[in-house]
């Protein structure tokens, strides 16, 4: 297949990962025959120096016309002013709402090579997959607001009914493809636009998932049983600031933020793919940045944009045959370890990449 892909390597440790990340998919390419276009355009603070905007107008024309983008990071100390008009995560922001991706998936799963680096003790990480998807344009980020007058600020949660039930079906049609399970995380106790979500969801999934298990939660309980029993979720949903916060949590049972990926995905159009982590600039330009979680992001490029589902559990199988091979970046390497850098990494993945059966699988590796 010809496929146009969209880098967008931004700041801080953004170019060292998407580098690693365009290698693996160019490995793709050739070993599949496939033939992957690859651009590279300016996003964040690099497009503040160069253009004085963070989402610059032939950026987002790229990935408009794009098949896929692939993100790497955001931000750093030179641009993190608060007060300051224009800001890095501007670009995010823009290209998100621009490109209409509604909802931001999380898988999160337990390499069991990692379990000893998740802060969570072995039995309750053990078998831990889960994936949340997160209201991505909707709610109080993007409710009216007003800035301090006087001693008083407030900002607005909104939802409207068809904001919610895109995503609901968005995340049943996953848990469908998935073990069946989905959990509605909200606060319909006390707010009124979490009893409009939990609505909606009750009649979506009664009227069009039927074989789909739904659940509710309120946000609280989630925050417990997240850490209590993980393994015991399957697809949670939730509207976009309980999202930030609930992924930033989930992403914490992996022990690393190096290692999870991330997709936006919308109706129509590119999707946009990245690490969870940001810039990471206290590591930046040492060649030293664990790539993984953006080759897992090109993984779920190739799977959700591509369509290519073999090619991508090729290569998550490839990290974890590096992983099982013993390779660990900083992040992730225990103490008496000796750390590899971004380039070993990288270089191990690409070796351990084959068209199946792949050489993870062919040595019993499991993913
Ligand atoms: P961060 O994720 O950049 O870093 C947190 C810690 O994790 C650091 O110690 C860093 O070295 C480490 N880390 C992160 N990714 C790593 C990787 N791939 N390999 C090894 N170690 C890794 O978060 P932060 O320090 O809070 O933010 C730094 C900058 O990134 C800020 O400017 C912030 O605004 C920005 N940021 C951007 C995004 C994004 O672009 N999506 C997300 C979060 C933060």
């Amino acid at each position: 297949m010809k496929a146009n892909i969209v880098l967008l390597p931004g700041d801080g440790i953004g170019p060292e990962v998407v580098g690693a990340a365009r290698d693996v998919l160019a490995r793709v390419a050739a070993l599949w025959g496939h033939t992957f276009t690859f651009s590279s355009c300016l996003i964040g603070g690099c497009a503040i120096d160069a253009t004085g905007k963070p989402l610059p107008e032939d950026t987002l024309a790229a990935c408009r016309e794009s098949d896929a983008v692939l993100l790497g990071a955001v931000g750093g100390p030179k641009w993190d002013d608060p007060r300051a008009p224009v800001r890095p995560e501007q670009g995010l922001l823009g290209i998100r709402k621009a490109l209409g991706l509604y909802a931001n998936l999380r898988p999160v799963r337990i390499f069991p090579q990692l379990a000893a680096a998740s802060p969570l003790r072995p039995e309750i990480v053990a078998g831990v997959d889960l994936l949340v998807v997160r209201e991505l344009t909707g709610g109080l980020y993007f409710g009216d607001r007003q800035e301090e007058t006087g001693g008083r600020a407030f900002d607005t949660m909104v939802y409207t009914a068809a904001e919610v039930e895109r995503v609901v079906r968005l995340a049943a049609r996953f848990a469908r493809l998935r073990r069946g399970r989905l959990t509605s995380v909200d606060k319909a106790n006390v707010l009124a636009s979490s009893r409009l979500w939990r609505r909606v969801a009750m009649e979506v999934v009664a009227r069009d998932f039927p074989d789909v298990t739904l659940e509710h939660i309120l946000v609280d309980a989630a925050a417990m049983f997240l850490i209590r029993r993980p393994a015991q979720f399957d697809v949670i949903v939730t509207e976009n600031m309980f999202g930030d916060i609930l992924t930033d949590e989930a992403s914490m049972i992996a022990g690393s933020l190096g290692m999870l990926p991330s997709a936006s995905l919308g109706d129509r159009g590119p999707g946009l793919f990245e690490p969870i982590h940001g810039s990471a600039p206290d590591i930046a330009g040492r060649g030293v940045a664990n790539p993984l979680a953006t080759i897992l992001s090109a993984a779920l490029l190739l799977r959700y944009s591509l369509a290519l589902n073999v090619e991508a559990e090729a290569v998550e199988s490839a990290v974890a045959a590096a992983l099982d091979r013993g390779l660990r970046t900083g992040d992730i390497a225990s103490p008496g370890c000796e750390p590899v850098g971004t380039r070993a990494m990288t270089a191990q993945v690409l070796d351990l990449l084959a068209p199946a059966p792949t050489a993870a699988r062919a040595a019993g590796v499991a993913s």
